[in-house]
């Protein structure tokens, strides 16, 4: 491959020094450094020193490329702590997303039972689905203790190429972030708070980090022989193709137009999907419409690709407006139950009915039908 930025390459050759420091630190050149530099710490933690040489400076710059892809391998837990180490494999910054405040778990060794496999209750009490989810999908080790490895790499050690890869990678993602409205810092929490279902969080998530196997990207990463398009014959199945371009997308987008008046604006090639979580193009019932309506289109491409039955544009553009309807509702409710709690010193609760009478409770939608010119109530 050809390593075209010169400064990221040399970061990226530093960043083997630091693995070895890290993971050799048994070695003459780890007991020399650590004697001068961070005897009472560990090379991970140490601090920058004033009259430090070149050489230490540069193997610090290195450092800071070993932190973006170093990853701890839980073996028995008790190594790692769970909200300051990277753990969580293809996972945001491979830490949970959920906040730390009131926890009393600490390490890693705290979510496994006495057997070593994880302790699933307490996993869905401690964290958000989502973080729930990706933990419990680590393959328990309880034989090994927790050990460093690199997570851009499948067998776990570092590589330049690796390591080039993820900077220039995150170089063109800074480049999008600088197009976009919103940085990415910020990004991340306006994805969590979007009134859309947490599936559809972590979908939009991968979008941003092109995290999604489309043709186009496969191709990149020497997968796919063609980037083409199998549904349109486009040149390029990018994300972008699937979720606003493609046949399969216009029709959708045009069909949801006129079911429900929502239009997918002119998107900005670049920063679009950071774009569409700023709340600033679209924003309350129409972006939770937009982002479904998306996440429902990727679902029908993927299975399309494999063969099973889709389904037709209509339902696909309904689960979507009906979504977007039944979030919006619920929010409402609560917001208006904690306002009425607030203001009039109590809430409406369920009473029993009279005697001799039987109450049946149900929920309902009401909704204007634009594309059939009728009105209806769902229940
Ligand atoms: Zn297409």
């Amino acid at each position: 491959m050809g390593f075209r930025d010169l400064r990221n390459f040399n970061l990226s050759m530093l960043g083997k020094q630091g693995w070895r420091l890290q993971t050799n630190q048994d070695s003459l050149c780890a007991r020399v450094l650590k004697g001068r530099y961070y005897h009472d710490g560990d090379f991970l933690t140490s601090t920058r020193r004033k009259h430090a040489s070149q050489t230490w400076k540069a193997i610090l710059a290195g450092r800071e490329v070993l932190a973006q892809g170093l990853i701890k391998r839980v073996g028995d837990g008790t190594l790692t702590n769970i909200w300051d180490d990277r753990w969580i494999p293809n996972h945001f910054d491979a830490r949970p997303l959920t906040p730390q405040d009131g926890h009393d778990v600490v390490l890693v060794s705290d979510l496994l039972d006495p057997d070593g496999r994880w302790d699933g209750a307490k996993i869905r009490q401690s964290f958000i689905p989502v973080d729930a989810e990706a933990i419990l999908h680590i393959p328990p080790r309880p034989q090994v203790t927790d050990f460093w490895a690199w997570e851009p790499e499948k067998h776990g050690f570092y590589s330049v190429k690796s390591a080039y890869k993820m900077l220039d990678r995150r170089r063109i993602r800074e480049e999008v972030v600088n197009t976009a409205s919103v940085s990415e810092h910020d990004v991340w929490k306006k994805i969590w708070k979007l009134k859309v279902p947490p599936k559809v969080c972590t979908f939009w998530w991968r979008v941003i980090q092109e995290f999604l196997p489309t043709r186009q990207i496969l191709h990149k990463r020497h997968i796919e022989p063609v980037p083409n398009c199998e549904v349109c014959g486009a040149q390029e199945e990018t994300i972008r193709h699937v979720l606003c371009e493609c046949t399969a997308a216009r029709a959708f987008w045009a069909y949801a137009k006129s079911l429900s008046g929502v239009k997918l604006l002119e998107l900005h090639p670049v920063s679009w999907a950071y774009d569409l979580v700023d709340g600033k193009i679209v924003s309350g019932e129409n972006q939770t419409m937009i982002l479904s309506g998306m996440y429902s289109l990727w679902l029908q491409r993927n299975k399309w690709k494999h063969g099973e039955q889709t389904r037709p544009t209509s339902q696909a553009v309904r689960w979507a407006i009906d979504l977007a309807y039944d979030l919006w509702n619920m929010s409402a409710m609560v917001d208006g139950a904690e306002t009425s709690s607030v203001k009039g010193g109590h809430t409406q609760r369920w009473e029993c009915p009279p005697e001799g009478w039987l109450k049946c409770n149900a929920d309902g939608a009401f909704y204007e039908d634009q594309w059939q010119g009728a009105t209806g109530a769902v229940l």
